[in-house]
């Protein structure tokens, strides 16, 4: 269960929209989910980016692709958009 901190940071970000969208021009705003970075184990202290559906489930998304095809295809890493998302909206503690 999310904590108040996140819930509200969260909301930041569906509020940004899609990282991935704002990144390839498409814009601020696209509805968004939220996706976990895995890779740091614990899934409540995951870092977290927003996502479309698409960009996140879709046939172009992250878990559609796979992570490996998904940074190929886009040419950038999901650090890439964890940091630009930093840059864009601030970091969960900070
Ligand atoms: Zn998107
Ligand atoms: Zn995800």
């Amino acid at each position: 269960m999310a904590s108040k901190a996140e819930q509200k940071y969260f909301a930041k970000l569906a509020d940004f929209g899609c990282i991935l969208c704002y990144k390839l021009g498409y814009g601020e705003g696209t509805p968004s989910e939220i996706h976990h970075l895995r890779k740091a184990g614990i899934r409540a202290n995951a870092p977290v980016i927003p996502l479309c559906p698409e960009h996140h489930r879709g046939n172009t998304g992250i878990h559609g692709l796979g992570k490996k095809a998904f940074e190929r295809m886009y040419d950038l890493t999901e650090d890439d958009l964890l940091q630009l998302t930093h840059f864009m909206i601030g970091a969960p503690n900070g």
